[in-house]
């Protein structure tokens, strides 16, 4: 069955749409919600409870488009809400939960469902964000959105802090805090990416491929 398809599988998949902020990742993850619904399979959606820019219950683009949420503190809060009829589970903001999620996902594909994830593939400095570049590599699908540059209207694949004073990787906040900014019009931490990197990724070895 291909990863695509609404029809439901023996086996489940996930699918990560990611990119900046502003660039229609709700969005896309509602549309896929409905899909689903369409198609008569019961969807549970899950969001951060840190995300509360908007609604406390409600998963909010910023077009204003919603849809009906569970917040849940901790990803293994997804196992204990999770009714034995889901066969959809879509979670936004999955840049907030720490890499606790990646085996909670793999438990859900293994039982079948198909897992929606959306999040900020980098932070504020252009570091990868959270578990979010380990359940790309291995998800079925990725999308990479972008957004528009507030500065020139380029295609925009980074968020640019204008506060930098709060140097803490979370920081929640809106257009108050944040802009969609393409690569000429992104302010780069260099040295911060290369520490990042270091740390997630040990030295190859001969086996380790
Ligand atoms: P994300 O979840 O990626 O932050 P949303 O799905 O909440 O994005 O919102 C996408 C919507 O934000 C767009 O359809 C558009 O209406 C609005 N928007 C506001 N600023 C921008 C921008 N700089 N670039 C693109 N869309 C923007
Ligand atoms: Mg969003």
């Amino acid at each position: 069955m291909s990863p695509f398809a609404l029809a439901p599988s023996l086996y489940g998949h996930i699918e990560v749409v990611c990119g900046p902020m502003f660039s229609g990742k709700t969005e896309e993850l509602i549309r896929r919600v409905k899909r689903a619904q369409i198609a008569r399979q019961r969807v549970q959606i899950f969001k951060p409870m840190i995300d509360n820019r908007y609604h406390d219950e409600n998963v909010v683009s910023h077009s204003a488009q919603s849809i009906e949420a569970q917040p849940i503190e901790c990803s293994s809060d997804i196992l204990e809400h999770l009714y034995d009829s889901t066969r959809v589970v879509a979670i936004d903001e999955v840049q907030f939960f720490n890499e606790d999620i990646i085996p909670i996902v793999k438990k859900l594909v293994r039982r079948g469902i198909r897992v929606i994830l959306a999040g900020l593939d980098q932070d504020y400095r252009g570091v990868p964000f959270g578990p979010i570049p380990h359940l790309m590599a291995v998800a079925d699908r990725v999308d990479k959105v972008q957004a528009i540059c507030t500065v020139c209207g380029a295609p925009a694949t980074k968020t640019f802090r204008k506060n930098v004073e709060d140097d803490a990787q979370v920081l929640v906040g809106e257009t108050d805090l944040y802009e969609a900014r393409c690569g000429n019009h992104f302010e780069y931490h260099e040295e911060e990416e290369l520490i990042s990197y270091r740390k997630a990724a040990p030295e190859p070895t001969e086996t380790s491929i």
